[in-house]
């Protein structure tokens, strides 16, 4: 796994997964650029982007 990948863990099934596969799973999406939001590859649960503030928390934790 490449360093800077930002890993969402899906608020429904707990499966981890990199913010990009997410993404792809959400390009039938009718909103081609205003939906934010992360599909989990596994379950298809819709998970809400991090906040760029909780992102930061995480980078210092992961020191
Ligand atoms: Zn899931």
């Amino acid at each position: 796994m490449a360093a800077g990948d930002n890993l969402i863990r899906c608020g429904f099934c707990g499966h981890e997964f990199v913010e990009e596969q997410g993404n792809v799973g959400c390009k039938n999406c009718p909103m081609s650029s205003g939906c934010k939001m992360i599909k989990c590859p596994r379950c298809n649960y819709e998970n809400p982007p991090e906040p760029a503030l909780v992102k930061g928390i995480k980078k210092l934790l992961r020191r």
